[in-house]
């Protein structure tokens, strides 16, 4: 057995960032960018007010009160037709630009409309600069507003199109194919024969590539056949980035993932044992002329999702881009709510839990008694998995490390 670092290395070892694309930018994402983002206008574009007010010069209201005339109304997009002459107010509101000649903005609530709104009696004094937004306060032309490396967020789309950005430089979204193998499956909803199971990994590590980046891609169904595997395995390497396969990797005679993947790897396969429980075997090859990575999953359903997200998710998340230390989610350190017992074996437990934040303090406890890796019971209740180490497991109320796979669960401390 090796321990998981080795292993995640030598799948990681295997997988190269896809070549960068230039793609509108409102596909771009939850990309990540290829190059940094040069911003070629200012932002605000143009000096505007924070306020609904009136534009001053700061120099005719510092006594107050002081009264002025209002000599013109200026809204969003409608810059005023002159400049502000001194001794007059112009009504400005949020956004509007603010009138040549005017320095400053008074709030409304500082005001009163007079001779049925045409003067202004301010009742608050201001300075220069005051509730005005000046022109590249933000942004300045040539500054760097996105690096290279970042995963483009909602924010920084907003970012992009305020500067009239239209394209970027991104890594493209690997395309990741799902085939499921073995002789037992099948898909649908009829009655089963004698024997029979039905496939639940496939449409669920199809649903696991989306939010890690990716665009899954269904390989439908492989009987335990040499030739069937062969032919399934090498299409796959034509039209995928990352071949992702389930079933057929362990011990038995019918288990003929890691001999195909053998002969198709250019180097061979990486027949890998690893010091993890669930999912301890794992093959793994690099296909093709395009190099992409085909990893052989275990097929215990419980398996196959913890090895997605131990091996699958880091690989594809290389392929997409993302520098080293995003690969893998973030370990965190939570308090365990109740005993995590186990047995010494020599394996890194990863025990299916539900993490939930308690007054503050991250709390997990099991999300189910059934942790074996064809239970996906607990699997299916669990927002996260608890590295327990080898040994007699964790004690309630010790640390323990967590990696968060969902949204975390909260609720007010009890009593
Ligand atoms: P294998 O790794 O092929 O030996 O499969 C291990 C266990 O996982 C067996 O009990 C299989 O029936 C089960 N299994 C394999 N593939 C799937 C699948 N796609 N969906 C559900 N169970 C599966
Ligand atoms: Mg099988």
């Amino acid at each position: 057995m090796i321990p998981l670092d080795e292993a995640v290395a030598i799948v990681l070892d295997g997988c190269r960032p896809l070549a960068p694309r230039t793609v509108p930018v409102g596909e771009a994402v939850g990309c990540v960018l290829a190059e940094d983002v040069v911003a070629a206008e200012a932002l605000p574009p143009f000096a505007n007010s924070a306020m609904d007010g009136y534009a001053v010069r700061a120099a005719d209201v510092a006594t107050v009160p002081a009264e002025l005339p209002v000599v013109a109304e200026v809204a969003a997009g409608h810059p005023a037709a002159r400049a502000l002459a001194p001794g007059e107010a112009m009504r400005i509101f949020t956004g509007a630009p603010l009138p040549d000649g005017a320095d400053a903005v008074v709030m409304v609530e500082h005001t009163d409309r007079l001779d049925g709104g045409g003067r202004v009696a301010i009742h608050r004094a201001a300075a220069p600069d005051d509730h005005v937004r000046p022109a590249g306060d933000d942004v300045r032309p040539g500054d760097r507003v996105l690096t290279a490396g970042e995963t483009l967020t909602a924010g920084g789309l907003g970012l992009l199109r305020s500067l009239g950005a239209e394209r970027v430089a991104i890594h493209p979204r690997p395309r990741v194919g799902v085939l499921s193998t073995g002789d037992e499956l099948v898909e649908g909803t009829g009655p089963l024969r004698p024997g029979q199971i039905r496939d639940s990994n496939r449409p669920t590590l199809l649903a696991l590539i989306g939010p890690a980046g990716g665009v899954p891609v269904d390989l439908g169904h492989a009987d335990d056949d040499e030739a069937a595997i062969t032919a399934a395995l090498t299409r796959a390497a034509e039209e995928c980035d990352v071949v992702l396969s389930t079933g057929g990797v362990s011990m038995g005679d019918t288990d003929l993932v890691k001999v195909v993947l053998d002969r198709l790897a250019r180097d061979g396969v990486r027949w890998l044992q690893v010091a993890i429980k669930p999912a301890k075997p794992l093959a793994f090859g690099v296909a093709g002329e395009r190099e992409v990575p085909v990893l052989g999953l275990p097929g215990n359903p419980v398996s196959s999702m913890v090895s997605f997200e131990l091996f699958a998710r880091p690989a594809l998340r290389r392929r997409a881009g993302h520098p080293d230390d995003r690969l893998s989610r973030a370990a965190l350190t939570a308090v365990a709510a109740e005993p995590l017992p186990r047995r010494a074996d020599g394996k890194l437990h990863l025990v299916r839990v539900v993490a939930e934040l308690v007054d503050g303090e991250l709390r997990v406890g099991r999300a189910g008694l059934g942790q074996g890796s064809h239970q996906l019971s607990a699997m299916a209740r669990a927002n996260a998995l608890a590295l327990v180490p080898d040994g007699p497991g964790v004690e309630a109320g010790a640390p323990v490390q967590v990696l968060l796979l969902d949204e975390l669960h909260s609720r007010a401390p009890a009593g």
